[in-house]
This record gives structure tokens, sequence and C-alpha cells, in this order.
């Protein structure tokens, strides 16, 4: 696939800089679009959508939110916790809008997988099926996510 302008300034703003300190590909050497791909087929495999994966994380995510800084548990199988932080972040990708710092931590009480993940993911999985580079800090595998909140 030829890289396009647009590409090409969506890819630095992924690298560590100024949209974030640690950037979002971690150690992927891949271009982001075929990261992204490999995402889509991955999910084709696994049935499931990046709406399911979103509206799931949204709901966990502004229920937490209610409860500020402590864990709550939710549906009697997930602990959830929301740690905010001061600031906003924007997409990556060049959309309008800002997007809370924080981090949500879900654990799932019955198989105990835990994962996290910041309220700009979830925009980035609905909106770009970006699940950020492998070796990135809030990198999700979707096997890992269907596991932990299905
Ligand atoms: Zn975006």
């Amino acid at each position: 696939m030829k890289e396009t302008s647009k590409d090409k300034k969506i890819h630095k703003n992924l690298l560590p800089g100024q949209m974030s300190i640690k950037g979002f590909l971690g150690k992927d050497k891949r271009n982001f679009n075929e990261i992204i791909s490999a995402d889509r087929r991955e999910l084709d495999r696994i049935m499931l959508t990046t709406k399911m994966i979103s509206d799931r994380l949204l709901y966990f995510t502004d229920l937490a939110f209610e409860s500020y800084d402590d864990a709550i548990i939710i549906e009697k199988k997930y602990e959830v916790k929301y740690q905010s932080f001061r600031g906003k972040l924007i997409c990556p990708f060049g959309h309008a809008g800002v997007y809370r710092k924080g981090i949500i931590t879900l654990k799932n009480l019955e198989n105990k997988i835990e994962i996290s993940w910041t309220p700009l993911n979830i925009h980035m999985i609905s909106d770009h099926c970006f699940f950020e580079g492998k070796g990135s800090a809030h990198r999700i595998e979707a096997a890992i996510l269907k596991n932990a909140i299905f």
C-alpha cells in the first residue's frame, strides 16, 4: 500500500513525541495500516466487532468513572477502577475532539484476567480498529479482551 502524506502524519503522531511520551506503536515495526489489518482479521477470527468491544469498554468506563478512585464490582464479576489524571489527549489520527486522561483497570474475578485501557483507546478501537502496536503500554490483544470482558 502506498503511504499517503496523511499516513505519514499519522505515523509521526503515533511515535513517541508530543502526543504521547511513549507513543502508540511500542516495539512494533509494522506500519499502522498493517497493524490495523492484522487486528481486523483477528476480530473476524474470534467473531467480535470493534463496536461490540468499544461499547463494552465504554460501559465499564462510565460506571467506574462515577465511583471516582474506588474500585467497583460490576455484574458481580468485574472489578473495575478508574484512575484519572489531569489533562486531555487528542486523537493521533487527526480527529477533532479531546479525550480524558485516565486509566481504567478491569479484573475479571472469575478467570482473574486483568486488562487496562484509556478513554483514547476506546475511541481508537471504535473509530480506527487500532489496538496499538505490539509492546505498547496500552496495547490490548483482542483475544484477551474477549476472555476478559465478554
Ligand atoms: Zn480518531
